[in-house]
């Protein structure tokens, strides 16, 4: 079923689908982040069925998503201060945090981990399902494993209708880019994955902050990482993707022309207003998703752009890139992926 709940939640459909959710059926809803697609994750089989709709390899784990923070307890043990400190800090908001996992969080939700990775949304939509679905929501992102996260209905449908029971539409996602995710090792925040809770916000309230070296890292399938979900092939459309991300202006049009007449003109490029016409594109499109130091809106777009930009089936997609720091560094960290790691700078 489709619900629109754009302009306001109906009350009567969130019974519905908040029984749909404690029976252990899947349902869409916004978050404040990108969509999720949910299941009650206290109930294996159901989060079962996320992983099958997804096609999402079974040793990538789940974050749980609770009402508020006096749920934390229900879910987690052994609360250390540095934990406390963010969770006071940034939850509820794009922000999620690994902690020691208590049992009742099945094995298939954390992938065996001793480890739960829990966040509290401040999306509307996403706090009322979850407030009255009365359980934690295991919710990872609502697109096909590999592919960018969806952010909007449209884009949402086109991939995974009829896999799930209920499809909830809030309108376009607020941030567009996924939460930050941290562990705290001995004391010390560690970003796994950045977002628009950025490094430099989690440095002000603990004093200290490190970045996964991983971050900006292309990662062997092997390979032992922090977090599963850094391992894989990730963001990332059916056609080819390259990232160019020169400093000095001169330079980044250069090379993009450069690159445009090697495609034989078809391409298409996503990035900044300011440079659509200094481009000047013969034939393909030049999406220009934000202004040039808008990062806001940049990160908001880039998702449902680079779909946009695979539907059209250049030779190339082109991608301006960001500086990597502030919430640049969460839409680095995803371009990177999209293209598979073939930057220019
Ligand atoms: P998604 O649900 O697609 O937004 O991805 C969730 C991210 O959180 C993935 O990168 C997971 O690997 C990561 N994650 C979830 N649980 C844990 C955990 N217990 N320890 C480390 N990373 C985790
Ligand atoms: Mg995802």
């Amino acid at each position: 079923m489709y619900y629109n709940w754009k302009e306001q939640t109906d009350t009567e459909e969130l019974k519905i689908v908040c029984n749909l959710i404690r029976n252990g059926e899947l349902v869409i809803f916004p978050t404040e982040t990108v969509y999720g697609i949910g299941a009650n994750a206290l109930d294996p089989v159901a989060v079962g069925k996320i992983f099958i709709a997804k096609g999402r390899p079974s040793d990538n784990p789940l974050i749980v998503h609770l009402a508020d923070r006096r749920k934390i307890s229900e879910v987690a043990d052994e609360i250390t201060e540095m934990e406390q400190i963010l969770i006071d800090n940034f939850m509820p908001g794009p922000f999620t945090i690994i902690l020691k996992r208590k049992p009742i969080i099945p094995d298939i939700v954390t992938a065996g981990l001793d480890t739960v990775a829990v966040r509290i949304p401040q999306n509307i939509i996403a706090k009322g399902i979850i407030t009255y679905a009365g359980v934690p929501v295991a919710a990872p992102s609502a697109n096909i494993s590999g592919k960018p996260s969806g952010t909007n209905i449209d884009d949402i449908r086109k991939e995974l209708e009829g896999k799930v029971s209920a499809i909830v539409d809030g309108g376009e996602t607020d941030i567009g880019i996924e939460s930050t995710v941290v562990k705290v090792v001995n004391e010390v925040p560690i970003i796994l994955r950045p977002g628009k809770i950025t490094a430099e916000q989690i440095k002000e309230v603990a004093g200290d902050v490190k970045i996964d070296s991983k971050v900006f890292a292309k990662i062997s399938s092997d390979e032992a990482v922090q977090s599963p979900g850094m391992k894989y092939k990730h963001y990332a459309p059916e056609t080819k993707c390259q990232l160019v991300s020169y400093l000095n202006e001169l330079d980044q049009i250069f090379y993009l022309k450069k690159l445009v007449k090697e495609y034989a003109d078809n391409v298409v490029i996503i990035g900044f207003e300011e440079h659509e016409e200094k481009i000047n594109l013969p034939y393909g499109k030049f999406l220009a998703i934000s202004k040039k130091d808008d990062l806001e809106e940049y990160g908001k777009r880039i998702f449902s752009a680079i779909r946009y930009a695979d539907s059209l089936k250049p030779n190339i997609i082109l991608i301006e890139g960001v500086k990597r720091q502030g919430f640049g560094m969460a839409i680095m960290n995803r371009l990177l992926r999209t293209c598979e790691f073939n930057i220019l700078e």
